[in-house]
């Protein structure tokens, strides 16, 4: 059975995307380009994949802490399943399962969580977890942190919170000016995962003139998923008249991929889904790439293509522009859950 749940949340459903066949060369011109790598990253499929397990082996309801990812579409398909989603811990009954969202939690959460007896899951993305590591180390250091980021996304509250007397949010150069801190020679800095590369290098170079002495962490924080989906949209998007970005409009990394597009001269939309699309935009357009961000399934990005086939756009090529192959394993609460209800003995976490 837990087999079967796997399969159903990391399979991908390219192969059902009809392929032109032979002979079948098309007088039409217009093409779609299915950027690859696209959608799902592993912190993504790991998240969902807990919420599953979780389900089949507990049983509902299983609380969920926030939006596991940010896709109305998947967690619309889990509160289906039996996932409750709640805003905060305390809207979770004493006792209780809760799972905490991809977008990591603060220590302030984990200790209300402690006081109220919750059985907790962590779906933290491994690659938030180092950010959240790096945090605790600098500001034990003693340095003053300036972390760059959105202010209202989970993942910057959850990081926030690890130091939050000497941590300073910045999302822009000109915060970067404003910014005063105790000692300018003790100053750190950390990202959010899933920024835009170009806005992190300006804000990163303004916060090395401003603080010559400022140390940062020892692999950029910015997440493979987010790198590679970024890049695959500037090597693709001069060859584009329009850029489709699958994904939910709370989702930064799917933004960031827009912002990508538009930047570069390539008119880009985020969409939901097919119905998103709005005609005039395909109006005097050749070739429309499609991406999708890290928490978007592939079923959405399905949907978008077979609307484009049915305007016109009836050839689909996909791009790869990189292999991408990572995959994350599960927390422990997770492992023992399985071998318990496998009868065997638990598998280890890696
Ligand atoms: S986008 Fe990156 S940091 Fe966020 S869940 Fe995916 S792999 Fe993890």
């Amino acid at each position: 059975m837990l087999i079967g749940i796997l399969e159903d949340v990391t399979n991908t459903v390219l192969d059902s995307i009809p392929q032109p066949g032979p002979g079948s060369t098309s007088p039409s011109k217009k093409r779609v380009l299915l950027l690859k790598p696209r959608g799902f990253c592993a912190g993504v499929v790991r998240a969902i994949d807990i919420v599953k397990i979780a389900l089949e082996t507990f049983g509902a309801p299983i609380y969920v802490r926030r939006e596991i990812v940010h896709n109305r579409y998947v967690v619309n398909e889990l509160a289906a399943k039996g996932a409750i989603f709640v805003h905060e811990i305390d809207d979770v009954p004493d006792g209780q399962r809760v799972i905490y969202s991809a977008h990591g939690v603060s220590p302030a959460v984990r200790e209300r969580s402690k006081g109220r007896n919750l059985k907790v899951i962590d779906a933290t993305c491994p690659l938030v977890t180092k950010v959240h590591f790096e945090a605790v180390k600098f500001a034990k250091q003693g340095y003053s942190l300036v972390l760059i980021g959105h202010r209202d996304h989970d993942e910057i509250e959850g990081t926030l919170g690890e130091a939050p007397d000497v941590t300073h949010v910045v999302s822009n150069v000109a915060e970067v000016e404003a910014l005063e801190l105790p000692d300018p020679n003790r100053v750190a800095y950390l990202t959010q995962t899933t920024l835009s590369l170009d806005e992190a290098r300006d804000i990163i170079h303004a916060l090395k003139e401003k603080f010559p002495h400022i140390v940062g962490p020892h692999s950029q924080d910015i997440c493979y998923a987010t790198e590679n989906r970024q890049v695959a949209v500037r090597n693709v998007a001069h060859q584009a008249g329009l850029l489709l970005v699958v994904g939910s409009t709370n989702s930064s990394n799917s933004n960031r991929l827009v912002e990508v597009s538009r930047n570069l001269g390539t008119m880009g939309h985020l969409i939901d889904d097919s119905q998103a699309i709005h005609p005039e935009w395909l109006v005097g357009v050749e070739n429309v790439a499609v991406t999708a961000g890290a928490s978007a399934p592939e079923v959405l990005v399905e949907d978008v293509v077979k609307y484009l086939r049915q305007n016109g756009f009836e050839d689909v090529e996909e791009v790869e522009v990189m292999p991408e192959n990572v995959r994350f394993g599960l927390p422990p609460e997770i492992v023992q859950a399985i071998g318990s209800a496998s009868g065997s003995a638990p598998v280890p976490v890696h």
